[in-house]
């Protein structure tokens, strides 16, 4: 995300860090498993955002696998990446229907 929209959501600095003169990134607790600082809970079981208020764009723009009837590429190689099956139109039983 750009600097500046870290400052209009008013985003801890503490949870970010610099990756370029104009961009900063959300720091990862678990570096080898790229896991956001954020993020609250278990992966696999319950997690959510601890800063869903004020979470950067590029987050907001990340929709679910097949929430809204697309898959998404980006979710899908998420949850691999974190040992999980990519989610189905199943798993969402209201457009299942
Ligand atoms: S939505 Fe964004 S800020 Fe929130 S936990 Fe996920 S990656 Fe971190």
């Amino acid at each position: 995300m750009h600097w500046l929209e870290a400052e209009q959501r008013v985003l801890d600095p503490e949870l970010v860090e610099k990756l370029d003169p104009h961009r900063l990134t959300m720091r990862v607790n678990d570096a080898s498993r790229l896991r956001c600082i954020a993020l609250a809970g278990e992966i696999g079981t319950t997690v959510s955002c601890g800063v869903y208020a004020q979470r950067p764009q590029c987050c907001r723009d990340l929709v679910a696998s097949w929430e809204f009837g697309q898959r998404s590429r980006q979710c899908d190689l998420a949850r691999i990446r974190h040992g999980l099956a990519p989610l189905t139109p199943a798993d969402w039983p209201a457009a299942a229907n």
